[in-house]
């Protein structure tokens, strides 16, 4: 460790308290987990603030020796953001979990950013209240890693991604100074909205340290229904009909395509709903407000699914239990799949005009390098995101595919994890020159020693930003 560096932590020693700074031998393994499993740096030091000024005179201290930081969450990010690399110490929001009691009258509520999504959930279920953002890393993902990967999940196609959730943010730049916007305002056009600043943009422009969050009416109703289709046509045709029919009643819309639920019922924990062999599953829920009514709307729409021929078979949950065994067997696709060694896993979003057109465009030219590849897609088809993975010789090769397929189809390479340290070099792909140099831009005014984050999402010139 060198002298420098040791000054830093004695000082922050003092400045963060007992247990603000790890060192050495104290610094955990834990810090270098990575859910794709590829190791991190072990961190010579571990900055852990217990509050917004703990965090603020932890960045300002680095800034001045120019000294690069990892943010970190709960690391369930996919794309490598969190991921120490040599010569960085962690801030770790972890000891800053605190919540305040939701505002039932104005749907909101704030969180220190280092709170687990779960227990967000949770604090707004007992208040007869819903958080829109729901992902299978729940127990595990910080509030603060949501909004710096603009978080996703199952049930954006009725409350929009992170984004739509943040009413106000608290955040840090890397100088120290502290941004505060937490009077959850539906409306306020002041100025720029600053907050814009740090959510999707993966911890590279400051640390976030409280949000204010909105909240939704608790759902009186939810019933889900697990379809097999004949084809991914189906299956958007089936989407069309519920979004037509339904409207603002369907909440979620998640496809699994073949040979993938096969797989899973294979070594499933709990019965298969509906038996393999189908090339398309469709998981789709509905959350309402008249339980006497939507059930019974929802299954009418179903029935016309099936006497038009769009749905082949279908079972819809008749109980609470029931509909948590249908979500669960959604999930169990992450146990599955995260249980193969070697797997590549790429998170991208197609238009549904193009997605039939790109996967079978994927697939040939996959099998044409590797014919022994194994496929397995899934995701949130209601928002034309797709969680493609490959089981292959040659993964460099499969990367490149998908990610220029994608392009080509009008996509992003990114739907809802991120660029991270793993995706970069293909941003070029589905993103301007201006665009990135806007962001290069944007960078260098909010982080000119380029501490925070470095080299996740683009690099920047290395010259302009040494040291
Ligand atoms: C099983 C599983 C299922 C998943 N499903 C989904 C899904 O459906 N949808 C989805 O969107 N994602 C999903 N993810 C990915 C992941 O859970 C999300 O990206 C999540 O938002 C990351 O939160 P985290 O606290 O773990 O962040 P981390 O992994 O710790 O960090 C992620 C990024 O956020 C930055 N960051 C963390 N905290 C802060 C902060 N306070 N201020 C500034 N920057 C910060 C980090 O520096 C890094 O760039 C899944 C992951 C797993 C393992």
């Amino acid at each position: 460790m060198s002298p420098e560096i040791q000054q830093l932590l004695s000082v922050l020693d003092n400045r963060l308290g007992a247990g603000g700074v790890l060192a050495g031998a104290d610094v955990d393994q834990r810090y270098r987990d990575d859910p794709d499993g590829k190791l991190g740096a072990l961190p010579e030091a571990v900055l852990r603030p217990r509050d917004t000024q703990g965090v603020a005179a932890a960045l300002a201290a680095c800034n001045d020796l120019g000294q690069p930081l990892a943010v970190q969450g709960g690391r369930t990010g996919l794309t490598g953001a969190a991921r120490v690399q040599p010569g960085e110490v962690v801030l770790s929001l972890e000891r800053m979990t605190s919540l305040a009691v939701p505002d039932r009258r104005a749907a909101s509520i704030v969180a220190e950013a280092g709170a687990t999504l779960q227990v967000v959930q949770e604090a707004a279920d007992g208040a007869g209240l819903m958080f829109g953002i729901d992902i299978g890393a729940r127990g595990s993902a910080t509030i603060g890693g949501n909004i710096a990967t603009n978080a996703g999940g199952i049930r954006v196609l009725r409350y929009g991604m992170c984004r739509a959730q943040v009413l106000g943010l608290e955040a840090v730049l890397a100088d120290g100074s502290v941004l505060t916007s937490l009077k959850a305002l539906p409306k306020d056009n002041s100025g720029y909205d600053l907050n814009q600043f740090f959510i999707g943009t993966e911890g590279t422009l400051g640390v976030v340290t409280r949000a204010a969050l909105r909240l939704h009416p608790k759902p009186a109703s939810e019933v889900n229904a697990f379809c097999a289709l004949s084809s991914l046509d189906a299956a958007i045709a089936l989407l069309g009909l519920l979004r037509q029919k339904l409207g603002p009643l369907l909440s979620a819309y998640e496809v699994n395509f073949a040979p993938l639920y096969d797989f899973m019922v294979a070594s499933m924990a709990m019965p298969a709903p509906l038996p393999a062999g189908s090339p398309v599953y469709v998981l789709a829920e509905i959350q309402g407000s008249e339980p006497e009514r939507d059930g019974e709307r929802f299954a009418e729409v179903l029935m016309q699914g099936v006497e038009d021929g769009v749905i082949d078979d279908v079972v819809v949950s008749q109980s609470p239990r029931e509909f948590r065994a249908l979500w669960d067997v959604r999930e169990d696709a992450n146990r599955v799949l995260f249980s193969i060694k070697g797997l590549i896993s790429v998170d991208v979003s197609i238009p549904l005009a193009r997605m039939g057109a790109f996967l079978r465009e994927a697939d040939i030219a996959i099998h044409a390098v590797d014919p022994g590849a194994d496929i397995y897609v899934f995701g949130h088809l209601g928002d034309g995101n797709l969680h493609y993975q490959v089981l292959t010789v040659d993964p460099a090769v499969a990367y490149d595919i998908v990610y220029r397929g994608v392009a080509a189809a009008g996509g992003g390479v990114s739907a809802e994890h991120g660029i991270g340290i793993d995706k970069k070099k293909w941003l070029h792909l589905v993103r301007s020159d201006a665009e990135i140099a806007t962001m290069r831009r944007l960078k260098a005014a909010l982080d000119p020693r380029n501490i925070l984050n470095r080299g996740r999402v683009f690099d920047l010139n290395p010259i302009a930003f040494s040291r």
